[in-house]
C-alpha cells in the first residue's frame, strides 16, 4: 500500500497504517475497525469513520443463501456435478428452511439486513443485542446474558457483531453445547468471535451439524485447517458483503461526510 499522506488531509482507506495518525479524518472503507488502534487516533485528534449501515443487503443475502444451500443441499449437488454423478439425497435429508428459527447474533447493519431476507423466507427470527428494543423481522430480542437461552431452540445461529473485547470469542464451546444437535452456524461478523477450536471440535463429534463461514480467526483460511474438508462447512473467502456497487456505497458515504465536514457538521459513522 502507498501510505505517503504527506500531502492530504484525509485518506480513504482499507486498513490503518501509522503514517494516517495526526491527520484531520481516516475513513475506513470496512464497517469492522477492530484492527485501528483507536486511542492513538484519539490522542492524536484524528477523526476515524467507518462504512456500517451499508453491507446489510449483500450479507443478508448471503447469509440466506448459506442457510439455502444447508437446508437445500445445493453444495452436495454442486460436489457430485464435478464428478459427473447424479446423486439423490435421502429422503429425510433436505428441509425447507419456512418455519424453522433464526436466531441472529448482533442486530446492526448487518444483523438485519438477514433478519429481513431470512424472514421473508418464512423463518422465525429472534436476535441478540446489547438495547433490548424491538427490531424489525426480529420477534424476541434477548440481551448477551442470555445468549444460551437465545440459541437453544435455534436450527441456525448467524453471528453479526463486531470484534470487540465483550464479543471476542462470545461464541464459545458453552454456546455450541447450549445449540440443538441438528442447528448450523454462520458466521459474517469476525472469526475471533467465534472459538474456532471449539468449533471445530463440536462439528467433529457431531454436536452441530454444520456451518457457513465467511470469516476467519487467520485469513486466508490456511490449507491445513479441518474446516476445508467437513461436508457440511461452507468456506467463502470473506466476501459476504462484496458486491459490484461496493464502491459506489462508499463514494456516497465519503461524499456525505467530506459534506458533513465542510459545513462543520457532526461525521457520519464516527467511531473516534
Ligand atoms: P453495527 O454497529 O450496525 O451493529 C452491531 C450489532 O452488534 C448491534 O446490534 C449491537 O448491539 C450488537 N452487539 C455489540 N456488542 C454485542 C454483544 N456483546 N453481544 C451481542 N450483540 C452485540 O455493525 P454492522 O452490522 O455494520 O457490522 C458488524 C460487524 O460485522 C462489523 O464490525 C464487522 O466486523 C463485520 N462485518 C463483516 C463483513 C463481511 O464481509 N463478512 C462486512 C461488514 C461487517 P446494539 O444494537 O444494542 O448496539
Amino acid at each position: 500500500m502507498d501510505d505517503d499522506v504527506s500531502d492530504v488531509d484525509a485518506v480513504v482507506t482499507f486498513e490503518h497504517a501509522d503514517s494516517f495518525v495526526g491527520l484531520a479524518w481516516v475513513h475506513c472503507i470496512r464497517a469492522g475497525y477492530d484492527a485501528f488502534p483507536l486511542d492513538t487516533y484519539r490522542d492524536a485528534g484524528t477523526a476515524l469513520t467507518n462504512s456500517t449501515g451499508i453491507h446489510g443487503a449483500a450479507v443478508g443475502e448471503t447469509a440466506l443463501g448459506m442457510m439455502l444451500s444447508l437446508a437445500r443441499r445445493l453444495h452436495d449437488y454442486r460436489d457430485a456435478q464435478r464428478e459427473r454423478e447424479w446423486a439423490p439425497p435421502t429422503w429425510d435429508t433436505p428441509f425447507t428452511l419456512r418455519d424453522e428459527r433464526l436466531t441472529v447474533v448482533g442486530l446492526g447493519t448487518l444483523g438485519r439486513g438477514i433478519a429481513r431476507c431470512a424472514d421473508g423466507i418464512g423463518m422465525r427470527v429472534d436476535g441478540v443485542r446489547r438495547t433490548p428494543t424491538r427490531t424489525p423481522h426480529a420477534r424476541t430480542v434477548y440481551t448477551p446474558d442470555r445468549l444460551h437461552d437465545a440459541v437453544a431452540d435455534a436450527r441456525f445461529v448467524a453471528v453479526a457483531t463486531p470484534l470487540t473485547e465483550a464479543t471476542r470469542r462470545l461464541v464459545d464451546a458453552g454456546v455450541f453445547e447450549a445449540m440443538r444437535d441438528d442447528a448450523y452456524l454462520v458466521n459474517v461478523a469476525r472469526g475471533p468471535v467465534v472459538d474456532e477450536d471449539a468449533l471445530i471440535d463440536a462439528l467433529a463429534a457431531g454436536e452441530l451439524a454444520g456451518a457457513g463461514l465467511d470469516v476467519f480467526r487467520e485469513e486466508p483460511l490456511p490449507a491445513s485447517s479441518p474446516l476445508w474438508d467437513l461436508d457440511d462447512v461452507l468456506v467463502t473467502p470473506h466476501a459476504s458483503s462484496l458486491h459490484r456497487a461496493y464502491h459506489e456505497d462508499i463514494a456516497d458515504l465519503v461524499r456525505a461526510n467530506l459534506r458533513n465536514r465542510n459545513a462543520g457538521a457532526d461525521l457520519l459513522n464516527r467511531v473516534v
